[in-house]
């Protein structure tokens, strides 16, 4: 299981899948990429190898500039398309890619039905994205904060915002997150070997962490919201 995340000026599309590749020794059943395009978020997903994954993206995609990335180990819901992420809210305005296992999901899907929203797949990661659209009233970080408060266990998480079109928002919680920092470009990803042939430089993310990155600017807050000073990890070994 693995996460990468990128926003820049490149093609993000190989950079995600590559980043992938480079996460495939953590196990995976399925694996999945959201771009954002103008007007939509474009999600691939597939269960099986990558190899799967590349062939349906294919040169789909390329003009964008920011996405997200999984590879899933599955946890709740069998491995198949549907289950893998990335997951989209009912609008398709959010995308979410998580690690780790929500263990209040039950619960707040129940609640979630009753607020309205319907659930394509059987994941424990699909509420996420749907509280995250419950909570969103235009800023990024206090969403994410509102969605942290409700769930209970383990992730690392990244969300793409169709109306946030150059930002990243993310989050741990006893699941591994990191931080590249580039030039005029950001990563984020579940482990250094991802971003590795892009940075040196990066932020090593703690427990209850939330970063909002763009692509020249990487804001990391607290649980309540104030700003966090990172400093930055050189990382000095080769792959
Ligand atoms: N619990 C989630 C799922 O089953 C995430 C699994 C993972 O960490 O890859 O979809």
């Amino acid at each position: 299981c693995g996460i990468v995340g990128y926003v820049g000026h490149k093609s993000a599309v190989p950079i995600l899948l590559k980043g992938l590749k480079k996460l495939e020794y953590r196990g995976y059943d399925s694996a999945g990429i959201a771009v954002l395009n103008s007007g939509s978020i474009d999600v691939v997903k597939k269960v099986g190898k990558l190899e799967v994954l590349e062939e349906h993206v294919g040169h789909k995609n390329g003009g964008a500039c920011i996405g997200i990335g999984h590879t899933r180990w599955a946890t709740h819901g069998r491995p198949s398309d549907t289950n893998a992420h990335p997951h989209t809210d009912c609008t398709g305005r959010f995308a979410v890619v998580h690690n780790g296992i929500i263990e209040n999901f039950q619960e707040l899907r129940g609640w979630l039905k009753e607020e309205g929203h319907s659930f394509k797949s059987e994941t424990d990661t699909e509420v996420l994205v749907h509280l995250f659209e419950h909570f969103y009233r235009g800023d990024l970080v206090t969403a994410l904060r509102q969605v942290m408060e409700k769930v209970e266990g383990s992730y690392a998480m990244v969300i793409l915002s169709l109306e946030n079109p150059g930002q990243l928002i993310a989050a741990r919680q006893d699941n591994p997150l990191i931080v590249g920092l580039g030039e005029g470009e950001n990563f984020i990803a579940s482990d250094i070997p991802a971003i590795l042939e892009h940075t040196r430089q990066t932020y090593i993310l703690n427990d209850g962490e939330v970063v909002l990155v763009t692509s020249d600017q990487v804001q990391v807050f607290d649980r309540q919201g104030n700003p966090v000073h990172k400093e930055v990890f050189h990382v000095q070994w080769d792959m």
